[in-house]
């Protein structure tokens, strides 16, 4: 697996803890003890852990504001889950374009793009070819590097977006010591088994808007209103929570992040180092300002080298070096394909010269130098 999970901490005692006591469901005390872990590594005020990273990006749309029939701003270089869940919400994504530095969306040539095909009525951006209303943007943090944030925000302020950011893939990573996450109205986090910790399956909704927050859990939980033995709803909910037994394993593998992240860094290093003498190819360094968890490491071949890439997936694969291709641009998708968008030649350029390398924590230790636990 290009991230295999490693489970030898405590995993394995809170898992059976949840078995021995019957506290296996929705409710228990490691989702609540997972929401804290989280809040106190990310620094976020309000943490509400959800059955899977789709579903909590889904919800966090649909918190923000995004109705049936906007357009949300999506990059065409990210894994489907942020586009499906634009479409969940009735939504249209709408796809750009990226930029080498950080593989997130290229800022400046969104602002002109939109400067010039919107127009601002009652306080909402319309899309001038569409005339559907665009509401929101998702920046996501690509293989863990964050965004350039600050840019992304002040052009949201700018074009009255709503920034929901996809940090399915960040946790642990910061920018100019901020976490990823953090810095739109609300984010996501995946805990899938192939991320940087995982709960088999889970994700969060991370927010410093306590009403957001609020809204958020209870929606999650069926839209009951607490009491001690009235079933009372009050809306149509869903049923989004993270099971205890997830929370149970998650809460295990949290305790760990730092030494995840250190042994990840530490691979990431390695690779660079080792790629810089080899020509038409190099290993890709976090942005400046931006400490990384470095979730998947991935080399680029320069453009002169770009009719290499299958030869060498086809090559690494056959030696059982498992190797992938970055994604597929959503626009090259069935469902996606007639989604508005605009010129994409700097995520095209980059997806033809991508390749994934293996990047788990049980690769970065074996060969490592620093001090494992078992060490
Ligand atoms: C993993 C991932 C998701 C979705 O998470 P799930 O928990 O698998 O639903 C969303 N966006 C990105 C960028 C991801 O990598």
């Amino acid at each position: 697996m290009l991230h295999a999970p490693v489970f030898d901490g405590n995993e394995l005692q809170y898992v059976s803890q949840c078995v021995s006591t019957g506290w296996v469901s929705s409710v228990g005390s490691f989702v609540t003890r997972f929401e804290e872990m989280l809040r106190e590594i990310t620094g976020v005020q309000r943490v509400v852990a959800c059955s899977n990273g789709t579903s909590a990006l889904f919800l966090a749309l649909k918190l923000a504001g995004v109705e049936t029939g906007d357009e949300v701003l999506v990059p065409a270089l990210t894994f489907v889950a942020t586009a499906n869940a634009v479409s969940h919400c009735g939504a249209v994504p709408y796809l750009v374009d990226s930029e080498p530095v950080t593989l997130g969306i290229d800022c400046a040539k969104l602002r002109s793009e939109l400067a010039e095909s919107t127009r601002v009525v009652g306080g909402h951006t319309y899309s001038r070819k569409t005339g559907r209303r665009i509401s929101a943007i998702v920046p996501m943090h690509c293989f863990g590097h964050p965004c350039a944030m600050d840019e992304i925000v002040s052009l949201a302020e700018e074009f009255r977006l709503q920034v929901v950011e996809d940090a399915a893939e960040s946790l642990g990573s910061t920018r100019d010591g901020r976490h990823a996450g953090t810095f739109g109205r609300v984010s996501i986090m995946s805990f899938n088994g192939n991320k940087i910790v995982t709960t088999g399956g889970g994700g969060a909704i991370l927010t410093n808007d306590a009403d957001l927050g609020d809204r958020a859990k209870h929606l999650t939980t069926t839209a009951k209103v607490p009491h001690a033995w009235k079933f009372y709803h009050d809306e149509v909910g869903y049923n989004l929570r993270m099971p205890n037994l997830n929370a149970a394993l998650g809460c295990g593998q949290l305790e760990q992040l730092d030494r995840f992240i250190a042994a990840k860094r530490d691979l990431a290093s390695r690779y660079i180092k080792a790629f810089r003498d080899v020509d038409g190819v190099s290993a890709f360094e976090e942005p400046r300002g931006c400490r990384s968890n470095y979730w998947l490491n991935a080399i680029l071949l320069d453009a002169t080298h770009v009719s290499l890439r299958d030869a060498m997936l086809k090559e690494t694969n056959e030696g059982n070096i498992m190797t992938r291709p970055a994604w597929e641009l959503l626009h090259q998708l069935p469902m996606f394909r007639s989604c508005p968008r605009v010129d994409l030649s700097q995520a095209e350029s980059i997806q033809s010269r991508l390749i994934n390398i293996p990047s788990g924590v049980s690769v970065a230790e074996r060969h490592s130098q620093i001090p494992t636990r078992g060490s």
